[in-house]
């Protein structure tokens, strides 16, 4: 490092530099987040020095936590907010593992009898309270096969095998295809609110009823739709889709107020229904926090940002229910706008999309003929994925479960940008075509 410090002229000038090589979301189509609300990034400002991890001494920014948890449960539709139990997190990442580790922990709590009678192993561990991972070598964990990546990470970190369920034309997972996968070592279930690559919905309501007739925890990553579901119009084909707390088989949901919530990173929110969903997973993981105001810790992360708490708390009363109204009826706006403009080249996309993500197939499922006419197609979405960037600028993404372009339509985008954009892809299209 260097030895002397750097005056702050210098140094603000060199930080420019580096903020013009990020992006400031302007031609960006791929992208989950967003440019924050203004009134988050005050608050973020205002809030900047607060550490949650250590509520005693933050005690206006606890408050506001709480808060947050019971007006996000309120319009997840829960019973009860008050009695909803949570807090916030980095995101859809660290909301997912902290619902998987309850999930694992419970389930070694509930089987600990069983497993012990059964294996010799376990026997030996009889006495002890801490039963881990290795005395039941196979916990698995449902997911739909359009699950998020992060479940790959949790997989590994939790040493738990992951069970894809088939998925269905509209990329929602087929209750029957999960149900077939439980077994004895089942730790829970996943659904999704507003999938990665389709922004689809999977029936949560099934699956709820899945949950509750095996009595398994039901998770619901809603890191995207959470902010998108409950605020869409009731006149569109996934308003007033049932994802959350009504449904009595949901125990837990994750939604990210730093992707559709207009708020700043990091910020994700984990609620669970209530505490005793927890209860005996909380005691496992609880550590005294000697040096701090609290007695006991049990979230994941130790030291938090006070400032996402107060950016979040704060952009959820600016807006109000009726601010995200109208920024999801903007973006669906996009969604409607962008498939005029590709019917106007004779495409259309992958499905109609329920949400603000949408699939582009740009060889038709049709004329796939073997395995090797598929990996083609991925290829070709590829190639024109860099073609858009390296010509034009455009940042798009492309879909894993199928060859497809995707594209995430959000509060920065302009249907300008979507016209422009289809136009340059027509070009690489028509280039194509001619060679
Ligand atoms: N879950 C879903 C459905 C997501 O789309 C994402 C991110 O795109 C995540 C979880 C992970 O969120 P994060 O990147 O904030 O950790």
């Amino acid at each position: 490092m260097n030895q002397k410090g750097i005056p702050e002229e210098e140094l603000l000038a060199e930080l420019s530099s580096f903020s013009n090589a990020d992006t400031n979301f302007k031609k960006v189509f791929s992208s989950m987040c967003t440019i924050p609300h203004p009134i988050a990034v005050a608050a973020q400002q205002k809030f900047s020095l607060s550490n949650i991890g250590d509520p005693g001494l933050f005690r206006g920014t606890r408050k506001m936590e709480a808060e947050i948890i019971r007006m996000a449960a309120s319009f997840l539709n829960h019973p009860d907010p008050r009695t909803a139990f949570g807090h916030l997190t980095s995101g859809g990442t660290e909301s997912n593992i902290e619902a998987v580790l309850h999930m694992k922990n419970r389930f070694l709590a509930l089987n600990s009898g069983i497993f012990s009678e059964k294996s010799q192993k376990s026997q030996e561990r009889k006495t002890s309270a801490n039963h881990s991972a290795g005395d039941f070598p196979h916990l698995n964990l449902i997911v739909p096969k359009t699950a998020h990546f992060s479940f790959e990470k949790i997989a590994n970190l939790l040493d738990i095998r992951l069970k894809k369920a088939d998925i269905n034309s509209h990329f929602q997972v087929i209750p029957e295809s999960a149900e077939s996968l439980i077994d004895e070592s089942t730790i829970g279930l996943i659904g999704i609110a507003g999938n990665t690559e389709f922004g689809a919905c999977d029936p949560i309501s099934a699956l709820s009823d899945l949950a509750l007739k095996y009595r398994l925890p039901l998770h619901v990553d809603a890191a995207f739709g959470g902010f998108i579901y409950p605020f869409l119009e009731q006149s569109r084909p996934a308003g007033g889709t049932k994802f959350s707390f009504d449904l009595p088989g949901v125990t837990s949901v994750s939604l990210d107020p730093h992707k559709t919530g207009f708020s700043v990173i990091p910020s994700g929110i984990l609620i669970f229904r209530d505490e005793s969903v927890v209860s005996a997973s909380l005691e496992k993981i609880r550590v005294k926090t000697p040096y701090l105001t609290s007695k006991y810790q049990s979230t994941l992360s130790g030291t938090r940002a006070g400032s996402s708490v107060a950016a979040t708390y704060a952009v959820i009363k600016h807006l109000g229910a009726e601010g995200y109204r109208q920024n999801v009826k903007y973006c669906m706006e996009l969604a409607d706008h962008f498939q005029s403009e590709l019917r106007k080249i004779g495409l259309k996309p992958a499905v109609v999309p329920q949400i603000n993500i949408l699939a582009l197939r740009v060889t038709p499922e049709s004329s796939f003929k073997n395995e090797d006419d598929e990996k083609k197609a991925f290829q070709k979405v590829e190639t024109l994925r860099l073609l858009l960037l390296e010509k034009f600028g455009w940042n798009v993404s492309a879909t894993q479960n199928i060859p497809a372009l995707r594209f995430v339509l959000m509060p920065h985008n302009t249907k300008q940008d979507i016209t422009d954009m289809i136009a340059d892809l027509k070009k690489l299209l028509d280039a194509e075509n001619k060679e």
